[in-house]
């Protein structure tokens, strides 16, 4: 099911993933994942949840996970997945492209904050392909957990992770793709990718087809409700 990608030596999450695979299980045993060294300069560990009311972020009644790329700053800091300026926009292309974000179960590819100095800003920086893949047992735990009827990929590191590294987010989003052993699964832009665009035209072209994107796992979901 993984991509072949060098290990770079890195030994993985698996050792640190517990048999029971009960989110509130996975997101207490992630904290002490010694899997790659991205832990080291990071606060905590961003596990998924679902965005609803306290009580109810275990992620059960999930039809569709979305996987981003890894916690932002801000992430990084409260602990939380997307409630930094990437989740805002997220949370209003979802709303335009008829998706309740409480059905929604959101986490990352890497669960740690991978980042680099400027000033006194922490400014994120693109994780490996094997720390990605060091990271991959928790995202699968996550998925058995979740049991989502569709993937939705945030992306191009967490879309090429389950879809290869030669799958292009550019030219194949929105459409339904197929991987042995896991649900369907839909890759699109990642919001943040669309927030570091320089011209307001280009933020707003790429914010209209993440949003169409949406309308189309939306309408995948509403096609297999159970
Ligand atoms: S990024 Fe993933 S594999 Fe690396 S230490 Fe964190 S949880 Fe473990």
């Amino acid at each position: 099911m993984c991509p072949r990608i060098a290990t770079d030596g890195i030994p993985g999450a698996a050792a640190f993933v517990p048999d029971a695979h009960s989110l509130a299980i996975l997101q207490d045993a992630v904290q002490r994942c010694r899997g790659c060294t991205l832990y080291r300069n990071a606060t905590q560990a961003v596990f998924g949840e679902m965005q609803a009311s306290p009580a109810n972020r275990n992620g059960a009644k999930a039809q569709i996970m979305m996987i981003g790329e890894q916690p932002g700053d801000r992430e990084d800091k409260e602990g939380r997945p997307f409630v930094g300026p990437a989740g805002k926009l997220l949370d209003r292309c979802l709303k335009a492209g008829g998706i309740d974000r409480k059905e929604v179960y959101v986490t990352n590819a890497v669960k740690h904050f991978k980042w680099e100095p400027r000033g006194k800003l922490r400014i994120h920086k693109k994780p490996a392909a094997s720390e990605v893949l060091a990271c991959r047992p928790w995202l699968e735990a996550e998925i058995d957990a979740v049991c989502p009827r569709l993937i939705v990929c945030l992306g191009a590191v967490a879309a090429q992770g389950l879809l290869g590294t030669g799958f292009k987010v550019t030219k194949s989003h929105g459409t339904l793709q197929e991987a042995e052993g896991l649900p369907p699964i839909v890759a699109t832009a990642h919001p943040a990718s669309i927030l570091r665009a320089l011209k307001i035209e280009d933020r707003e072209r790429q914010t209209a087809s993440l949003i169409e994107d949406l309308r189309k796992a939306a309408a995948y979901r509403t096609s297999h409700a159970a």
